[in-house]
């Protein structure tokens, strides 16, 4: 009777593949095909890989990694412009589990805590939701570490770093972060997380913020 009533549901209201449009399974984001095409890094593998070496100019770090490659008009930056701009923020969740599945066994493992770049009060009221926090709340959760949001706050609303250049970028997130309750992190191990890495600018400012703490490691 349910399987039947499910059946109905999906013929009332199918789901599409978020990539290519054809019809999935219910509470499914992509097909099997498009998941496959997914450009993602493998970062985690390797510990000089690119992003590490582009952050650790700009803050001194443990371990960097990133889930995909960012193409235009790619299938991720579709599934982030859903994410950031039309409301499906349970894309996080999709995106974190992923994550996770590579994280396991990984020294991202041996965080303490999970920490998300925040947004500027204003922008989060705008737009409602935290785009990071799904993704965030979802790697805490597997891989049984504490999130804390809401401590490390952003209290400079900054316009978009894209037309600017380096020195440009950094003076303008010159002082953007800092922690309320700084306690709460003395000797911990965070993972810092982040939705669309470009630059490094943003993170690399929470990341010296944060570094302020004793015995912190990013
Ligand atoms: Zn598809």
């Amino acid at each position: 009777m349910i399987a039947l009533l499910q059946d109905l549901l999906n013929t009332i209201f199918p789901t599409y593949c978020m990539g290519c449009g054809c019809m999935v399974p219910p509470n499914t984001i992509l097909c099997l095909q498009c998941e496959h095409q997914l450009p993602k890094t493998n970062y985690h593998n390797s510990q000089r890989n690119p992003l590490f070496e582009m952050i650790q100019k700009l803050a001194p770090i443990q371990h960097a990694t990133s889930l995909f490659f960012f193409e235009r008009r790619g299938i991720v930056q579709a599934l982030v412009h859903q994410l950031k701009y039309m409301g499906k923020d349970h894309l996080g969740d999709f995106f974190g589990a992923m994550l996770v599945k590579e994280l396991i066994g990984s020294p991202f493992q041996n965080c303490d805590v999970v920490v998300p770049i925040p947004l500027h009060k204003k922008r989060q009221r705008k737009r409602g939701y935290n785009q990071v926090t799904a993704f965030g709340q979802q790697i805490a959760m597997q891989l049984r570490q504490e999130y804390i949001p809401n401590r490390l706050v952003r209290h400079k609303a900054t316009r978009t770093l894209v037309q600017l250049n380096s020195d440009q970028r950094i003076a303008q997130m010159k002082g953007a972060f800092s922690v309320v309750c700084p306690t709460l992190f003395v000797g911990k191990h965070i993972l810092l997380i982040d939705d669309v890495v470009t630059t490094g600018t943003t993170l690399s400012e929470a990341i010296n913020c944060l570094l302020q703490i004793e015995g912190v490691r990013v």
